[in-house]
């Protein structure tokens, strides 16, 4: 009996060992300003309980809002990555109307921006724009519950729309169309002009031109690893939502070389669904990101999540796509054995119930045994 005993404590300890084995989970989430103290807390306990490890946390630009909000993430145990966009700034007195970008048909994103009224990119090439981001991250990044600096649109507009989107915006993107294509501003043009004896806005077809291309790739990388050096001598973290790829989607769509970046950790939006495309393809570009870093940097794949599972195939807007709850577990596999350090959600608020009971038979694997 007493052996009987021995060998049933042991099995619970095997289980529970076991049981530790769990992948990095990591989601983006939005401050919701009604929410106490005390609901916030209740919140996170609960990713917390699911098996979340950190949290990438959308709460505006008021240092404010994340000193309150990283307190009661700290008392929870949970990472706390502030997600903050980089490039596309609302109206704002401390941003002059010309450090936005202008497109190929010399209009600026700040009156007339491309696709949807938010989209006001600034103009990655002056020093204006960094001065301002230093600062905004800079002071962010001085509060002690913050974790990383987390960049979400860090780069141009989208020249072409990932095919999923071709039907909402009534386009057919199958070259880089003038009015899409950014920044011809002056700075950016005369610059290029330097460096390639190239008058850009005099070719004809500027999307043949690969040094114009590199010139942009370069004006984001250069942004952000000034920023990067900024936030690491804060003793910080710091990382980006990107593009899947980066050759395959990032670079041909939103001009980021990703893999030339010097951040901590890279969260490809490994959205399937925008690109018409299914969880396989995951673990391919999954596998891109982690051989063009040479594996030196985590990757967390980016899932999106549909949030209303039994209307998707009547829903023509792909933001309502996702992955259903049967798909969950394979893209969560796709990403891990193809080299992934761990996921990242979007966005928790979005599971239902039968995603997370897959979740959660999904994320207690060992992905390093195949
Ligand atoms: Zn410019």
């Amino acid at each position: 009996m007493k052996y009987l005993f021995s060998i049933f404590a042991l099995v619970l300890l095997f289980s529970s060992c076991v049981e530790k084995t769990k992948i990095p989970v990591y989601v983006w989430t939005g401050h919701q300003k009604e929410m106490s103290d005390t609901e916030l807390k209740e919140k996170f306990k609960d990713l917390k309980n699911k098996g979340i490890d950190g949290l990438m946390y959308s709460g505006g630009q008021d240092p404010e809002t994340y000193k309150r909000v990283g307190k009661i993430v700290k008392e929870v145990g949970l990472e706390f990555h502030t997600w903050i966009p980089t490039m596309v700034q609302g109206e704002d007195k401390k941003l002059d109307t010309t450090l936005y970008a202008l497109n190929g048909l010399g209009e600026s994103a700040f009156d007339k921006p491309a696709y949807v009224p938010y989209y006001k990119f600034l103009c990655p090439n002056k020093d204006e724009v960094y001065d301002f981001l230093a600062n905004l991250y800079g002071n962010i990044a001085d509060i002690k519950e913050v974790d990383g600096i987390h960049l979400d649109y860090i780069r141009f507009p989208d020249v072409i729309l990932a095919r999923g989107l071709w039907d909402k915006y009534g386009l057919v993107m199958d070259k880089e169309y003038p009015q899409f294509d950014y920044c011809y501003c002056d700075k950016c043009v005369s610059d290029f002009h330097e460096i390639s004896g190239i008058n850009i806005k005099e070719v004809e077809d500027p999307s043949a031109i690969e040094e114009w291309k590199q010139f942009r790739y370069d004006l984001i990388t250069k942004l952000v690893n000034r920023l990067a050096d900024l936030v690491h001598s804060k003793n910080k973290k710091i990382n980006a939502a990107v593009f899947p790829g980066p050759n395959s989607v990032a670079k041909k769509i939103v001009r980021q070389e990703w893999d030339k970046w010097n951040l901590d950790a890279f969260y490809p939006m490994n959205y399937n669904d925008f690109y018409l495309e299914d969880t396989k393809w995951i673990g391919e570009v999954t596998k891109e990101g982690v051989l063009l870093t040479n594996n030196s940097k985590p990757i967390y794949s980016g899932l999106f999540i549909c949030p209303n599972p039994e209307k998707k195939t009547k829903e023509p807007d792909p933001e309502n796509h996702g992955l259903l709850p049967e798909e969950l577990a394979d893209a969560i596999k796709e990403s891990m054995v193809n080299g992934a350090a761990g996921i990242c959600l979007f966005t928790p608020e979005r599971m239902k119930d039968a995603h997370w009971v897959e979740f959660k038979k999904a994320i207690y694997k060992d992905y390093s045994i195949k």
